[in-house]
C-alpha cells in the first residue's frame, strides 16, 4: 500500500539523499504492478528494481509482521491504511516511521551496492 502523503515525502527524502531515487521508474498503475510481482516473486532484473517500490513493500511487509494483517485492511475512508501511520500509532511512538525508512532503504542501498546498480 502506498503511504500517506506525509510518509511518502519522508520516503521519497530519504531515497534522494541516497542516491536511490534515481532508479525509481514510473509511477504508472500497471509498470509499477509489474515491477512488484517481479520483486515479490524473487524475478526482478536489474530493470526492475525500483527502490521506491521496494522499500513500500518492506515497510508493509514489516508492518504486518509486528501489528498484524489489519494493516491491509481498508480505512474509515475506504483506502488501505498508511502502515506507518499504523506502526506509529501501536506502538505510540512517532519517531518509529522514520527509523523503519532509514532501516528499509538501508538494505536497499546494501542490494544497490552488490549488484551494482
Ligand atoms: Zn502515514
Amino acid at each position: 500500500m502506498k503511504p500517506c502523503d506525509k510518509h511518502f515525502d519522508a520516503l521519497r527524502r530519504v531515497l534522494q539523499v541516497k542516491n536511490l531515487w534515481r532508479l525509481v521508474g514510473s509511477l504508472d498503475a500497471e509498470s509499477t504492478r509489474r515491477r512488484a510481482r517481479a520483486w515479490l516473486a524473487g524475478e526482478a532484473g536489474p530493470g526492475d528494481v525500483d527502490p521506491l517500490i521496494i522499500s513500500i513493500l518492506e515497510l508493509n511487509q514489516k508492518a504486518v509482521t509486528f501489528i498484524g494483517p489489519r494493516v491491509n485492511l481498508p480505512g474509515t475512508g475506504g483506502q488501505p491504511q498508511c502502515a506507518l501511520c499504523e506502526a506509529q500509532a501501536a506502538f505510540r511512538n512517532e519517531s518509529i516511521a522514520d527509523a523503519w525508512i532509514d532501516n528499509c532503504t538501508d538494505a536497499v542501498l546494501i542490494f544497490v551496492k552488490v549488484n551494482d546498480l
